[in-house]
């Protein structure tokens, strides 16, 4: 069985907590995404930008990569997981259902 990947990330490293991935029969792993931006914009349906980059900080997220999401209204960053030498960025809290 090959390996499911999330844009070059394999599963087993990816975070499967079902807050932030979870495995749709048909899609595989899709990833959730955030709706509201720290502003409180709604940020579903496209209103935001998915971005993504790695770093150099000790996190174990800055090898496998960080998500981040743009809000296209206010551009306020939501980043998941939370890095250290990003503290602008607001640490999202995954799906809650
Ligand atoms: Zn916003
Ligand atoms: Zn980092």
């Amino acid at each position: 069985m090959p390996r499911e990947t999330v844009r070059g990330m394999r599963a087993h490293e990816y975070d499967l907590d079902p807050r932030f991935a979870r495995l749709v029969p048909g899609r595989g792993m899709v990833e959730t995404s955030p709706v509201v931006c720290p502003a409180g914009h709604q940020i579903g349906g496209g209103r935001m930008t998915v971005g993504g980059f790695t770093c150099q900080c000790s996190q174990e997220a800055s090898d496998t990569g960080y998500r981040i999401w743009t809000c296209n209204e206010c551009l306020a960053v939501l980043i998941h997981p939370a890095c250290p030498q990003r503290p602008a960025f607001t640490p999202w809290e995954g799906a809650i259902s």
